[in-house]
């Protein structure tokens, strides 16, 4: 496919806010692509290169890119840095500088979708002596043969700011509408099939051949899949009333998600909620997978959590949480750092699917596989029970073993990849904690000169998929060996400004952070329509991408059920 009426769809959906309006344009552009051998094309629509589950990153920064439009239009890098300034939208400069450069050239040939893959595929494989190099001849190629228009949309990828405002829900009902009749059997279909393999190609290329295609798509371990989320309880009676008697409640352990897989070819996976590979960070959990868990192939859901060597008491999750993103010296952390793993749940064993049966019968065979063994990995503590007051019991002794609380799950349910379910409820000692992400910062003055010292809190309004400004914090406990400092967050976030206004900066929102406030109020100030008064920053969560910070309804419900009112 030319480039160009990729970039024609790009432009009509940046211009359309509307999701309706979007929907039809994306099903518009999703039927001549049925006929089309390779469906990768979606992933360009998504600003990637491949399927949602794949972590790889072009690993390209601003400057680089002014490089590359430096070399491939003549224009000089100071002229372009200074336009950037001007209109704070590096896609928008590269349209013009190379758009301006086309009125006097003719380029020789056409730049095809299936070019733009091939050098992008590239990038993310280059490292080491003389990547950048390379990287920006790769970059330049495109840009040489690119119109002002299509110039626009590669610098866009290539800086994660596609700006056409589509989420995955509207790529779903978009395949709905150009492969199959629109009901709410086949939009379930397509969200299922996306929950299983996280790759809209896949997806897409099943549901051109029909809904019975589409239903064959199954789990299959090595392959990330999107984890199921829990909803609040309010208490151990409301539990009871959503999930039905007897329930099973479960420790809510304190820790990280790990989605654990050995394929048929005996090959761990580990992957984490926001499908991250890790398994090279966690040697000491693939002993244990290897040594306990009798299986051919599996997928185990779980929780990773930290102890103390010494007293052998249960860590926090911002205590091991460095040992996600550890690359090096991984073995002195694995010692210093050590890890049990909790398993909750099983959605596939020994080749065969098991996300449908009920949750009773899947811990049960989870119960089976797993040799117990405390401090390295071992079933969840589980009580199944009618009971109010033995479930209150197992609750405190939860928060005594330092454990967050308690998940309350429903024995008939099945597994829902990706959903955030009324069936599996957590439940936690009252507390005005949300999880946010930095969309904007500002310098400091005097001790904090240098730094930013005040950081834009954003949540996430998934209706119209932007991310809304909630707050602003100064407060920041400063905990330095776990990467949160003020200078620290200065450079986690330096290299994503967007836009610099005097001594502010727009943030692209990709930095979680876990906050303590005291209480909500409505509020025109702030676009979300919320403000939080006093929040402080308590914890960075590597571990979430910003699409799992709180979302909008979520701060909605509470605050009118008055769950997220004031704790003086
Ligand atoms: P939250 O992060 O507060 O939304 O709570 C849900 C998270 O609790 C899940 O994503 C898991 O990472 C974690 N968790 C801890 N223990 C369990 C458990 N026994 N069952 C399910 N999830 C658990």
């Amino acid at each position: 496919m030319q480039y160009s009426k990729l970039c024609e769809t790009y432009e009509d959906l940046e211009k359309n806010p509307s999701r309706l309006k979007k929907t039809e344009i994306l099903s518009k552009f999703f039927k001549p692509l049925k006929k089309e051998k390779d469906k990768q094309i979606i992933y360009l629509l998504q600003g990637k290169v491949y399927p949602d589950y794949d972590e790889r990153e072009f690993g390209i920064s601003e400057q680089l890119c002014i490089k590359a439009l430096e070399k491939s239009s003549g224009v000089s890098k100071k002229e372009i840095i200074n336009h950037w300034r001007k209109i704070g939208d590096l896609g928008k400069v590269a349209e013009q500088v190379i758009g301006n450069k086309k009125q006097n050239t003719l380029f020789s040939h056409k730049l095809t979708t299936d070019k733009v893959l091939d050098n992008l595929k590239k990038l993310p494989e280059l490292q080491g002596k003389g990547a950048v190099d390379k990287k920006l001849s790769l970059i330049s190629e495109l840009l040489t043969s690119a119109t002002g228009t299509e110039a626009k949309y590669i610098i866009r990828t290539l800086i994660g700011q596609l700006r056409i405002g589509v989420a995955s829900g509207t790529i779903r009902d978009s395949i709905v509408e150009s492969c199959l009749e629109k009901n709410k059997e086949n939009t379930e279909a397509v969200q299922d099939a996306y929950n299983k393999t996280t790759d809209f190609a896949l997806v897409f290329e099943k549901a051109c051949k029909g809904i019975k295609e589409l239903k064959k798509v199954t789990l299959s371990p090595g392959h990330p899949i999107k984890a199921m989320l829990a909803l609040k309880a309010d208490s151990i009676e409301d539990g009871f009333k959503r999930v039905g008697k007897p329930a099973i409640f479960e420790y809510k352990y304190d820790g990280f998600r790990m989605i654990i897989n050995k394929d048929e070819k005996g090959k761990i996976n580990i992957f984490t909620r926001r499908l991250d590979n890790v398994t090279n960070q966690f040697p000491d959990v693939v002993e244990y997978i290897q040594k306990y868990i009798n299986a051919k192939s599996f997928i185990i859901d779980s929780e990773a959590v930290g102890y103390d060597k010494k007293t052998k008491k249960y860590t926090p999750f911002q205590a091991v949480s460095q040992r996600i993103k550890r690359k090096h010296n991984i073995q002195e952390l694995v010692k210093k750092l050590p890890i049990e793993i909790n398993a909750f749940d099983i959605l596939y064993y020994n080749g065969k699917e098991l996300i449908s049966e009920p949750f009773e019968k899947r811990t049960k065979i989870l119960r089976k596989l797993i040799q117990n063994h405390k401090y390295k990995i071992r079933t969840a503590h589980q009580l199944i029970t009618s009971s109010e007051k033995k479930a209150d019991k197992f609750y405190k002794q939860a928060l005594k073993n330092n454990q967050e609380g308690l998940m309350i799950k429903n024995k008939d349910s099945k597994y829902q990849p990706g959903a955030r379910v009324g069936h599996m409820l957590k439940l936690k000692p009252a507390e005005n904690e949300l999880d946010l992400v930095i969309t904007g910062a500002e310098y400091g003055k005097g001790k904090r000169a240098g730094s930013y010292a005040t950081f834009t809190l954003s949540c996430l309004d998934e209706k119209n998929n932007k991310f809304v400004e909630i707050g602003k914090s100064s407060g920041l406990k400063e905990k330095p060996e776990l990467g949160l400092s003020f200078t620290e967050l200065t450079k986690k976030l330096k290299p994503l400004i967007t836009k610099e206004h005097g001594r502010k900066v727009n943030i692209q929102p990709k930095i979680v952070v876990t906050i303590l406030y005291q209480n909500i109020q409505r509020s025109p100030t702030y676009k979300s329509g919320f403000a939080l008064r006093f929040p402080r920053i308590t914890q960075l969560r590597p571990d979430r991408k910003a699409d799992d910070c709180a979302t909008l309804s979520e701060i909605t419900k509470g605050y009118n059920r008055h769950e997220l009112k004031i704790h003086y």
